[in-house]
């Protein structure tokens, strides 16, 4: 299919992008405005990135995030169009049940939520620890399901909704010294999949992103070798930026995927396929 968007990062000619990474993130043609949407890790990186895009649309967003308060006040602030911040931990239930509540009473009823919020602590099976697994998997995984459960009851009332999670590509391949962050990402496409099965009779659609090497906080951790020797892997010859998930988040979050559900978008540069 050939189709042409104009926006301010230029042309998307037959799905190839041609644009300058450093170009704000803006309006490309889709209006969600009315739409309240809940970013969780929102704060910075990716989650900041999406939050501009959705905001950028015309959404009202919560930038829900367990950094410290001020980090998530001056993401907010950035945003603009009414964006609040709520300092919220995904694996704390009574945390998790606040946040939504303060953003509805906010905001308005939440037609779009997104599982962002996501951390690594990497080594090799051998040596992991027992710690590290739980706090990966708890976060990764067991945040996306209490924050799913918690938004998904009002959504099926309403009988429409949006449910992104952020997954990985190691999620589909695997990677050596991440069994915690692969399994739990692994975890949250099988997720994906069947809660948007549970919810498609009552129009709430649930669709993941798989991201590769994305240029945030998260991979700036790795070793100069390490990100030489990915960045040879990668087709497209860069690495990701937080703007490129931040693209497919809002494509899933629109009208224009109404009929996509159970999906797991790619965002990698064309090192998986
Ligand atoms: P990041 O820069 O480390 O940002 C993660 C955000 O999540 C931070 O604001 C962090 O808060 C927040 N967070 C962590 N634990 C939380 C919790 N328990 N409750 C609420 N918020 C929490 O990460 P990123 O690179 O943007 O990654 C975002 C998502 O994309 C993650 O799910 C990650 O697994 C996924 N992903 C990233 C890449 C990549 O290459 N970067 C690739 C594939 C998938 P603090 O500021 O307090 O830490």
């Amino acid at each position: 299919m050939l189709f042409l968007v104009s926006g301010p990062h230029g042309y998307i000619t037959g799905g190839v992008a041609q644009r300058e990474p450093h170009q704000k993130a803006g309006h490309v043609n889709i209006d969600l405005s009315g739409k309240v949407a809940l970013v969780t890790g929102g704060s910075r990186g990716i989650g900041k990135s999406v939050g501009m895009r959705l905001a950028g649309a015309g959404a009202k967003v919560a930038v829900v995030d367990v950094a410290d308060c001020e980090q998530i006040q001056a993401t907010a602030a950035e945003l603009g169009g009414g964006a609040i911040a709520i300092n919220a931990n995904v694996v704390d239930a009574d945390q998790v049940a606040a946040a939504v509540a303060e953003v509805e009473e906010a905001l308005g009823p939440i037609d779009i939520l997104v599982n962002n919020a996501g951390i690594t602590r990497d080594g090799l099976l051998i040596r992991m620890s027992e710690a590290d697994w739980r706090a990966v998997l708890d976060v990764n995984l067991t945040g996306v399901f209490m924050m799913t459960k918690a938004v998904a009851r009002g959504m099926m009332k309403r009988r429409s909704g949006r449910v992104v999670n952020i997954a990985s590509i190691v999620g589909i391949t695997g990677n050596a010294g991440q069994a915690n962050y692969s399994a739990s990402k692994a975890g949250v496409i099988g997720f994906t999949k069947t809660v948007a099965k549970e919810l498609s009779s009552r129009g709430v659609l649930v669709n993941a992103v798989a991201p590769g090497f994305i240029d945030t906080d998260m991979t700036k951790a790795l070793p100069e070798s390490a990100r030489e020797a990915l960045l040879k892997l990668v087709p497209l010859g860069r690495l990701g930026l937080p703007d490129d998930v931040a693209a497919a988040v809002l494509f899933l979050s629109s009208e224009l995927s109404s009929y996509m559900t159970g999906q797991v978008v790619v965002v990698d540069g064309g090192m998986v396929m």
